[in-house]
């Protein structure tokens, strides 16, 4: 059929031309241009803006547990807490602790979570930034240890406890001390509450597994960006299990707020200022008692 052949296309190059010289080769930077993975539209980098959020659809990208905190507290506020605790390898998993640390140098972070103290415009908050470029933010040992801390200096400190979750779930190279890590920290969320403290999470893309199963959904307020994948198990496991095909919008942030999972959706842009009013109006009482 050559009728319907594709033609070969040549590109030609002049030997001539002053591009191809060495060191003087057309140069595109990789990151000019970014695809939104939700409505799938080629993006000018800058547009996006900051707080990288697709102007087409909203969608909120992922970000580094760095980048929010910086378009979350006040500058220079956050001092970070448990930056020692080291990562082990119970189960002997093969090549586990060279992935941490090839991924501690490739992100610059200690551990999949954040955890520290800072402030939101002058209001001091107990603040966890989960991060799912660590191994997809899963949760071993370290970071349940590094959330419970938090948890308990939070009660210590009187704080209120801020949490952005990103998590692809439990650590697999744990096994079952990575399971255990979701009663531990729902134990300190408990004892917070009981305190009479405020809790708030984040749901951001994307949460899952074990972390929704726990502390994810046990905020007082639970608030979610746009388009966030948060779901428990996968949509191909749970189709073969209940034997139905699952809604196209199934385990997004707008179908768990449409059935009472999740309080606010709120965009990146407006996330600062939402968290600021939200943890402002329920801390007012007892403000006296922190020093
Ligand atoms: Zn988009």
């Amino acid at each position: 059929m050559a009728l319907f052949k594709k033609k070969k296309k040549y590109i030609r190059i002049s030997p001539n031309r002053t591009t191809t010289k060495p060191g003087n080769e057309p140069f595109v930077p990789d990151d000019m241009w970014a695809k939104c993975p939700s409505c799938k539209h080629t993006l000018y980098t800058k547009e996006i803006g900051v707080e990288k959020v697709c102007p087409n659809c909203g969608y909120n990208f992922r970000i580094t547990a760095k980048e929010r905190l910086s378009l979350t507290v006040d500058e220079q506020t956050f001092t970070p807490w448990d930056e020692e605790i080291v990562t082990k390898d119970p189960l002997n998993f093969p090549n586990y602790l060279e992935k941490i640390e090839q991924t501690q140098e490739a992100t610059g972070l200690h551990e999949a979570v954040l955890t520290g103290v800072a402030q939101i415009k002058g209001l001091p908050v107990a603040i966890g930034v989960m991060d799912s470029h660590f191994i997809m933010g899963s949760m071993g040992t370290v970071v349940g240890e590094k959330i419970t801390r938090l948890f308990e200096k939070a009660i210590e400190q009187k704080l209120p406890v801020v949490l952005f979750t990103a998590s692809g779930g439990a650590r697999m190279q744990e096994g079952i001390l990575s399971l255990m890590q979701m009663a531990k920290i729902s134990a300190a969320v408990k004892r917070h509450h009981n305190a009479g403290l405020f809790y708030l999470t984040v749901l951001t893309d994307p949460t899952t597994g074990g972390v929704t199963a726990s502390f994810a959904m046990e905020g007082d307020l639970i608030l979610a960006e746009p388009q966030a994948l948060i779901g428990f198990a996968g949509r191909r496991v749970i189709e073969q299990t209940i034997k139905q095909e699952l809604p196209e919008d199934f385990q997004k942030a707008e179908f768990l707020l449409e059935h009472g999972f999740v309080d606010q959706i709120v965009s990146r842009i407006e996330l600062r200022d939402r968290i600021y009013d939200l943890v402002q109006m329920h801390t007012m009482k007892g403000w006296a008692d922190y020093d």
